[in-house]
């Protein structure tokens, strides 16, 4: 379920390889156990246990001579290797407090932070998600300290994955947007596929299907011009989970099958769990169940050979669903009360919700309305957790009143003490079905915070992000359907002098002017966005490109028309210079852009107001 356990930083830097340190060799110096180091760096990906083996005699090594700097580096490097071979969190966190120590006494923020990462990493796994925050915030805090923008946007994506582990949606989303950005600012392709990815699983957790779909596509198209084949795994991986669950089954197959076979080539536990697991759910829904019960043993003992609990207890949901479908309610109980065993510890209320609530539907098929109850109470109270609502107390009072009647019954009646735990159950739904309808009032505010995250705050077009992902998206449907599509760059003439004449204020009310403008000037179906400064791009849906220019013309015009000496009493006006570009079929997304881009380039050199295609 959850991608990217790693982060943006795995990469090593590539320095010449020289010969591993040969065991029990005499006194090294330091050059030689740096070189040692670098090499175990580069063995970290392919031979971990190789690079661990390294780490530990360059140690020894650096350790002889006094060299602190090797002692330090080894530590970091054995911590890294290790969390990849082993499931020993005792002996990484004694290294990785050790490296702590050692980087704060050489005062190497650099190695500070990365030990701090590889901590926080170590208690996310564990599903310690309080002091991996800690560890997580004190790495940003470095990072941006040392203005290590790469580890600044690891750090933020880091953080966005507890708080999504811990169902807080909004914290995670709002974190992963902020290493998205920086990402995107720096073109770093790797770190905006994590973005993407985990984003896409947030939207994916709170059911919000359609945007969950085009980050994880988005994810997709990024990784790929990557190498990292590990993130492909699991962004197929969580693109497959999603399209399960929208009902488009073949498709998960494919994709499922796809990151199986990349996460067997390049050896992962982890993320070959996670594929077959998602694979199972598939047979599953389509009734192969000894399949599907096949491929989750088979899961299962993959994420406890990589020491996941949590993927451990979601296989076990699984295992249980399975049974309870063929009938063998006694065993799925059994599965389901060892994967919340499993699951409570780890605060996982996302996951422990859904055993819980399988457990009551299981224990009321069964007449033990009891237990049922007491289930779907502990769903509610992991729900609350979630959104933050208290309908507990509603659960409670019913529960109370059931005890009441209870206790004026005598044992004879037994049957009708049944029924009155049943009609507090029947109680129970309805107030879950009110609380629905709360939840849907949530939903309907974190979709005001997206679309904050996808307007632009001055003037309320489509932002960059947003833009981008809506212009690939349209290409991609012009391409399906055989569209034409057309886009243009807009940008204000001499908009610097406007700034300088009459205050970065009036500029920002030209730019809002303009702005809207631009927005009633196109139909409904066009996109508008802020791409920088004062440039903007349109997108001309379904439009062929001598239509789209006669419509840039008119909407020159009417910028050109524009009254701004209300702004300004020498403010007389503004013009605006458009680069156009547009093919009838096919259309490439980044070459038309960048076509586009050229006319804008034509008509400022040809002398601005003007429309170039
Ligand atoms: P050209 O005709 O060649 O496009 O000239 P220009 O002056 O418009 O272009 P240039 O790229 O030199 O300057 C763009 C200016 O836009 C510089 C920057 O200060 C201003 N600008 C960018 N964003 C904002 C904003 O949000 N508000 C305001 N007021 N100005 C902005
Ligand atoms: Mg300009
Ligand atoms: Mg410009």
């Amino acid at each position: 379920m959850v991608p990217a356990e790693g982060s943006p930083d795995d990469t090593v830097v590539p320095r010449p390889a020289q010969t591993p340190p040969p065991a029990g060799a005499g006194a090294a110096s330091p050059g030689q156990i740096d070189a040692w180091l670098a090499q175990g760096r580069l063995q970290l990906a392919q031979q971990a246990a190789v690079a661990l083996a390294s780490a530990q005699r360059a140690a020894q090594a650096a350790r002889a001579i006094d060299y602190q700097h090797g002692v330090l580096g080894a530590l970091l490097l054995s911590a890294r290797a290790r969390a990849r071979v082993t499931t020993d969190p005792a002996a990484s966190q004694d290294e990785l407090q050790c490296a702590l120590a050692l980087a704060e006494a050489l005062g190497d923020e650099q190695a500070q932070a990365e030990a701090c990462q590889l901590m926080g990493n170590l208690h996310a796994a564990r599903g310690a998600h309080a002091p991996a925050l800690d560890a997580y915030q004190r790495d940003l805090v470095l990072r941006r300290r040392i203005g290590d923008r790469r580890g600044e946007a690891g750090a933020l994506n880091n953080i966005g994955l507890v708080h999504r582990r811990m169902a807080q949606y909004p914290e995670a989303l709002a974190y992963l947007l902020m290493s998205l950005e920086l990402a995107e600012g720096r073109g770093d392709l790797r770190a905006q596929a994590y973005a993407f990815t985990n984003i896409g699983a947030v939207l994916a957790d709170m059911d919000d299907t359609t945007p969950a779909l085009q980050y994880l596509l988005r994810g997709l198209e990024t990784v790929r011009g990557t190498d990292d084949r590990v993130l492909e795994s699991s962004v197929l991986c969580a693109l497959g989970r999603l399209l399960k669950k929208t009902g488009h089954l073949q498709e998960a197959q494919a994709r499922l099958q796809e990151a199986l076979q990349l996460a067997q080539r390049d050896g992962r536990l982890a993320e070959t769990g996670e594929a077959l697991l998602g694979l199972a759910l598939v047979q599953m829904q389509q009734g192969a169940l000894p399949r599907a019960e096949r491929l989750l043993l088979e899961a299962l003992g993959l994420a406890r050979r990589a020491g996941d609990r949590l993927a451990q207890a979601e296989v076990l949901l699984a295992l249980g669903r399975a049974r309870g479908q063929q009938g063998e309610d006694a065993a799925a109980i059994e599965l389901l009360e060892r994967a919340l065993a499993l699951a409570t510890p780890l605060q996982a209320d996302q996951l422990a919700g859904r055993v819980h609530r399988l457990l009551s539907e299981l224990h009321e098929r069964m007449g033990r309305f009891e237990p049922a109850l007491r289930a779907f109470q502990a769903f509610h109270a992991c729900q609350d957790r979630i959104s933050g609502l208290d309908t507990q107390r509603r659960i409670r009072s019913l529960l109370s009143r059931a005890d009441l009647e209870r206790a004026h019954r005598d044992a004879e009646l037994h049957r009708q003490r049944g029924d009155a735990l049943a009609t507090a159950l029947d109680a129970a739904r309805e107030s879950e079905r009110e609380k629905q309808a709360l939840l849907a009032q949530l939903a309907r505010q974190s979709d005001l915070l997206r679309q904050l995250a996808r307007e632009d705050g001055l003037t309320g077009l489509a932002n960059r992000r947003w833009l981008d992902a809506q212009w690939a998206q349209e290409c991609e449907r012009a391409r399906r359907y055989g569209h034409p599509v057309a886009v243009a760059m807009v940008d204000i003439d001499h908009f610097k002098s406007v700034n300088d004449r009459f205050s970065h204020r009036v500029g920002d009310e030209v730019l809002r002017r303009v702005a809207l403008m631009l927005r009633d000037s196109v139909r409904r179906g066009d996109i508008v966005g802020r791409y920088g400064g004062e440039e903007f791009v349109i997108v001309w849906v379904e439009t062929p490109l001598a239509q789209a220019a006669a419509a840039c013309e008119k909407l020159r015009e009417r910028v050109a028309a524009l009254p701004l000496h209300d702004l300004h009493p020498d403010l007389r006006g503004t013009t605006v210079s458009v680069g156009l570009a547009g093919v009838d079929r096919q259309p490439q997304d980044d070459a038309l852009m960048a076509a586009a881009d050229a006319q804008l380039y034509r008509a400022k050199a040809e002398g601005r107001n003007r429309v170039c295609w």
